[in-house]
């Protein structure tokens, strides 16, 4: 993707093409999508360089300031695959289960190395040139690479015939796939199908020299939930949040959803007041609970920027212009990292009222 002619070069789509083992409805569903094949957005100058960092083999990096929103880096994947392995033959009489569930994996390496022989030269030395961590559990070596390295696409794009988590896909870049994890993540991504491309951008203020992260685990999990999630990927978070004092770093991740809901909960009584009873300490709580999540390294969370509207709104309130257009715009280039409609408040405390149970909302990263 998008379309390539057999004579087709780098001149004509600097950019590249994704290698595709895709449905025919999925693929459908790509060529209908609005604007498809246009050209993905570009930053106005190259802001990161993939180099050496200790411990972590290659990482990214900013060469420039970075603001939150900010796009670092546009990119097609290298190849875009199921998310699971789709086995196309029955189990063969005699056949254990391990012995059904190696030979179907056989069998999809085999599938998939079609896909990887029809990159171009350039991207094919890219995708073998990616860690394998998967050396060890029957992968080889293209879905190691693909386990090791892929980038779910989200709910924005799977087979409609099979659903959300059995229609999923995965996608494998070159650059991208360089980022290391951290579960205080300063970058985020989000996948545009009509390019066919993801944007990487700043989910906080990033300064040159600072290496970009992206979390491969659930952030709001608990450190030890984190460290079972990061198992497979064959290495140990050092991030501050694994390495420090962990039990008040789990209180508050744990905890993110109902932290977040419950100021809402509280500022929705506050701002029912008359206006001479509304004193400072809705907005004192509010501006501790925000350091809080910025400290613990949480602004990639979709909740982040839900208390953020929360403290512009009590700034509105309390006639605060300027203060609140400030949390207004954090809000809005938030949005923009993510390159999606960002939760809302209304559509959170509908499912909060009706279930009168802040811990069961399910956070996102
Ligand atoms: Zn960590």
């Amino acid at each position: 993707m998008p379309i390539r002619r057999l004579d087709s070069t780098y001149d004509e789509e600097p950019i590249g093409w994704s290698e595709c083992f895709v449905t025919s409805s999925v693929k459908r569903q790509i060529h209908e999508t609005a604007g498809f094949g246009r050209a993905p957005p570009q930053p106005e100058r190259v802001n990161f360089r993939i180099s050496p960092t200790p411990g972590m083999g290659l990482g990214m990096f900013a060469t420039c300031s970075l603001k939150m929103g900010d796009l670092i880096l546009s990119e097609r994947p290298l190849i875009v695959v199921p998310v699971g392995i789709r086995a196309d033959f029955r189990k063969p009489p005699g056949f254990t289960d391990e012995q059904y569930s190696q030979a179907a994996l056989f069998e999809w390496e085999k599938n998939l190395e079609i896909c990887v022989k029809r990159m171009f030269p350039e991207n094919r030395k890219a995708f073998y040139a990616l860690t394998n961590s998967h050396t060890e559990d029957g992968s080889g070596p293209v879905i190691g690479r693909i386990r090791t390295n892929g980038f779910g696409l989200g709910d924005g794009f799977y087979d409609k015939e099979c659903g959300v988590t059995a229609g999923g896909y995965s996608a494998t870049c070159d650059k991208m796939s360089r980022i290391n994890h951290s579960c205080r993540p300063n970058t985020t991504h989000s996948f545009d199908v009509a390019s066919f491309s993801f944007q990487l951008r700043a989910t906080r203020d990033i300064k040159p020299g600072d290496q970009l992260f992206y979390s491969y685990a659930e952030v709001s999990l608990s450190a030890a939930g984190r460290k079972q999630e990061l198992a497979p990927y064959g290495f140990e978070c050092t991030c501050a949040s694994c390495s420090g004092d962990t039990a008040k770093s789990d209180r508050i991740r744990t905890n993110l959803v109902s932290l977040v809901c419950d100021n809402r909960l509280q500022y929705d009584t506050w701002a029912r007041k008359p206006r001479h009873l509304r004193d400072n300490k809705m907005l004192q709580s509010s501006l501790d609970l925000l350091s809080s999540l910025e400290n613990e390294g949480l602004t990639s969370t979709p909740y982040y920027p839900l208390l953020v509207c929360t403290v512009s709104e009590i700034y509105t309130q309390l006639g605060d212009t300027e203060n609140a257009n400030l949390y207004l715009h954090r809000q809005e280039a938030w949005k923009t990292a993510r390159n999606e409609e960002a939760l809302t408040w209304d559509g959170i405390l509908g499912k909060v009222k009706n279930k009168l149970n802040l811990s069961s909302l399910s956070p996102l990263i």
